[in-house]
C-alpha cells in the first residue's frame, strides 16, 4: 500500500514550511484529488505571487504584479521574455499551501483517536489516544522534517518508548530518542486517500507496535541498558500482585472445594503453577481460618479481610521498624 502521487506530493509538502504548490504543479494532479483536498481543508487555496505565461507554448513561470485600473479593479501581469507585459488572471496565480491542523485532525480520525489534537510547538502535534487492543497509545505527529522539530519530537514522546509516532515521509534520527524507541509510522507507507478523509490499516499499525515493544524489551534486558533498574523493580511489583493473587485464589478453592488438598489440586491443575496444600492452609488461616472463611461464603469478606490483613502486617512492620 502507498501513497498516490498527488497525495505524495501533500505528504512531502506537509513536511516543509512555507512549501507552496503553484497551479501548474497541481494540475498534473487528478483533478478530482485537488478537489478533496480542498474539500478535506488540508490544502488551502491562497492568493499567489507568481504564474504560468499564458501566452508561451513552452510555458515559463513569472512573477505577478498586482496593479489597480482606472475602474477600481485589481489587475495581474508578468512580464513575458517573449511577448512583454502579459495579463493574467486571478484563478492562474492560486497557490495551495496545507494547512497542518487539518492534516493533524484528518490524521487523528485515521487513527480514531479520542480527544482534539493540539500542537505543542515546532510541528508536533499531540493527537490523543487510539485504542490498540486491550491498551490504548498516545499519537504524536511530527510534521516538520527539520532537526529542531525532530528533537521537540523527541522530548514530548519520552522515555517509554509506548506512543505511536506518525510522520508524513521522512523517518526521524535514530539518535534523537531518550529512551525505548517508540514504533513509527509514516504516512506515505501506510496511509491512503478516501473519499471522505486519510485511511491507515490498523493491522499494519499494531504489527509496528508489537515489533516496536519487542525490541524495547530485548534492549530492557541487556544489562548496560539504564532501563535495567526499572525492568528489575517492575518485576518485584509482579510478583507481590501475583503472590496476593494466589492467596485470593487458594481461599476462593478453599471456599467452593471444602478441602486443603482438593482445594491445591484444583488450583495446579487449573493454572499450571504448583499449588501444595499447605499454601491453601496458610492462605486460609491469613483470612481469618476456615470457619471465617466458609462462614463468608460469596459474600467477597473473605478477599476483603485478607486485604486488610495485608495493610496492618504492613503497618505492624513499619512501627516495629521505628
Ligand atoms: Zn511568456
Amino acid at each position: 500500500m502507498s501513497a498516490e502521487p498527488s497525495f505524495l506530493h501533500l505528504l512531502h509538502a506537509a513536511e516543509r514550511e512555507g512549501c507552496r504548490f503553484t497551479r501548474a504543479q497541481v494540475a498534473s494532479w487528478d483533478p478530482a484529488d485537488l478537489e478533496r483536498f480542498e474539500r478535506l481543508g488540508v490544502l488551502k487555496r491562497i492568493d499567489g505571487s507568481i504564474a504560468d505565461c499564458p501566452d508561451c507554448e513552452i510555458g515559463h513561470v513569472g512573477e505577478v504584479h498586482v496593479s489597480i485600473d482606472g475602474a477600481g479593479r485589481q489587475r495581474r501581469h508578468l512580464a513575458c521574455p517573449l511577448h512583454g507585459r502579459v495579463e493574467v488572471t486571478a484563478d492562474s496565480c492560486s497557490e495551495w499551501v496545507v494547512a497542518p491542523a487539518a492534516l493533524a485532525g484528518a490524521v487523528a480520525l485515521a487513527f480514531d483517536t479520542a480527544g482534539k489534537p493540539r500542537p505543542v510547538g515546532q510541528g508536533v502535534w499531540k493527537l490523543g489516544r487510539c485504542k490498540l487492543g486491550d491498551s490504548s497509545r498516545e499519537v504524536v505527529l511530527l510534521l516538520n522534517a527539520s532537526a529542531a522539530g525532530e528533537v521537540a519530537l523527541a522530548t514530548h514522546v519520552g522515555q517509554s518508548g509506548r506512543a505511536i509516532v506518525v510522520t508524513p515521509v521522512h523517518e526521524p534520527d535514530g539518535r534523537i530518542w531518550h529512551g525505548a524507541v517508540p514504533a513509527v509510522i509514516l504516512l506515505s507507507d501506510l496511509a491512503t486517500l478516501q473519499s471522505d478523509g486519510i485511511s491507515i490499516d490498523p493491522l499494519e499499525v499494531l504489527d509496528r507496535v508489537r515489533c516496536a515493544d519487542a525490541a524495547a524489551e530485548r534492549k530492557s534486558l541487556l544489562p548496560t541498558d539504564p532501563q535495567v533498574k526499572k525492568t528489575v523493580l517492575a518485576q518485584q511489583v509482579n510478583a507481590v500482585i501475583t503472590n496476593l493473587g494466589r492467596n485470593e485464589a487458594c481461599v476462593a478453592a478453599y471456599k467452593s472445594l471444602g478441602s486443603y488438598r482438593k482445594a491445591a489440586d484444583h488450583l495446579t491443575e487449573r493454572t499450571g503453577s504448583p499449588y501444595s496444600k499447605d499454601m491453601v492452609r496458610r492462605a486460609v488461616l491469613e483470612a481469618g481460618g476456615p470457619d471465617a472463611v466458609l462462614e463468608l461464603a460469596d459474600s467477597g469478606g473473605a478477599l476483603r479481610r485478607v486485604a486488610s490483613q495485608a495493610r496492618d502486617r504492613a503497618k505492624r512492620i513499619a512501627q516495629s521498624g521505628n
